[in-house]
C-alpha cells in the first residue's frame, strides 16, 4: 500500500465510520423479534424513499460489519429483503421477497458465523444448490442458481427471513463452537466434533479484501 492508497483507504473508513452511525444496531440472538417470520414488501413500497433508504443502510451495515450477506431482520426492519455478494458478478445483489427452493438433495458441510450470533462458530450442512427468484432493488424480477458455498450463503441469508438462525439448523449442539475455540481447532481430536468438521471449509468470499464472512471481523 503505498501513501495515496493509505489517505484514500482512511478516507473511505472515515466516511464509512460517519454513516455508520446512522446504522440501526444490530439485532442479536435472544430477542424475540428475531424468531418470527417476516412480511412480505409490497412492491409498491419498493420505489418509496423509505424503502430505499433502508436498502442504503443496509450496504451500509454489510460493509460495516464487513459481511457476505445481511438480511433485513438483523437491522430491525422484520421484512422480507436480504442483501448479499454475487460470488460471480463481485456485485451486490438486493432480493426482495424471494423464494427458494434446493434443488438437490445434497448438502454441502461448512463452517459459518452471523452477525446476529456473535463470537460463535457453527458445523452446519446446507442444500448444495438453489434456485432463488425474487424481485430486486428497483421491482424487477430476478432468478438465479446458486451452487456449493454460494447456495450455503444464501440459504443462510434466506433463514433469516423466516425467523431462523444458525442455532436452529445444528444438528448437534457441538457444532456449536465459540469463534475462539474455532480458532483452536488444530488442536481438536480428529473427529470433533463430527467427523470430517475439523477440515471442514468455512464459507469465505475468495479472494483479497473480500475475503470476509458474515459475523467474522
Ligand atoms: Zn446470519
Amino acid at each position: 500500500m503505498n501513501g495515496s492508497d493509505a489517505c484514500d483507504e482512511k478516507d473511505r473508513r472515515e466516511a464509512l465510520s460517519a454513516g455508520a452511525q446512522a446504522l440501526p444496531p444490530l439485532v442479536l440472538i435472544g430477542d424475540p423479534r428475531l424468531a418470527q417470520p417476516c412480511a412480505p414488501v409490497d412492491p409498491a413500497e419498493i420505489p418509496t424513499p423509505d424503502f430505499q433508504e433502508k436498502l442504503r443502510l443496509l450496504l451500509l451495515g454489510l460493509k460495516h460489519h464487513h459481511a457476505n450477506g445481511i438480511a433485513a431482520p438483523q437491522l430491525g426492519w422484520f421484512q422480507r429483503f436480504l442483501l448479499m455478494r454475487d460470488p460471480s458478478t463481485r456485485s451486490l445483489v438486493t432480493w426482495i421477497n424471494p423464494v427458494v427452493s434446493a434443488t438437490t438433495g445434497e448438502r454441502l458441510w461448512s463452517w459459518e458465523g452471523c452477525l446476529s450470533v456473535p463470537g460463535m462458530m457453527a458445523y452446519i450442512g446446507r442444500p448444495a444448490a438453489v434456485t432463488v427468484t425474487g424481485l430486486d432493488e428497483k421491482g424487477k424480477p430476478l432468478r438465479r442458481e446458486f451452487r456449493s458455498w454460494e447456495a450455503h450463503l444464501y440459504h443462510h441469508e434466506h433463514d433469516h427471513l423466516d425467523g431462523l438462525l444458525f442455532t436452529h439448523r445444528a444438528e448437534d449442539p457441538n457444532h456449536l463452537v465459540r469463534a475462539e475455540e474455532f480458532e483452536r481447532r488444530r488442536a481438536w481430536p480428529p473427529d470433533w466434533p463430527a467427523s470430517g468438521a475439523r477440515n471442514a471449509p468455512v464459507r469465505a468470499f475468495p479472494g483479497g479484501e473480500d475475503a470476509y464472512f458474515e459475523g467474522m471481523r
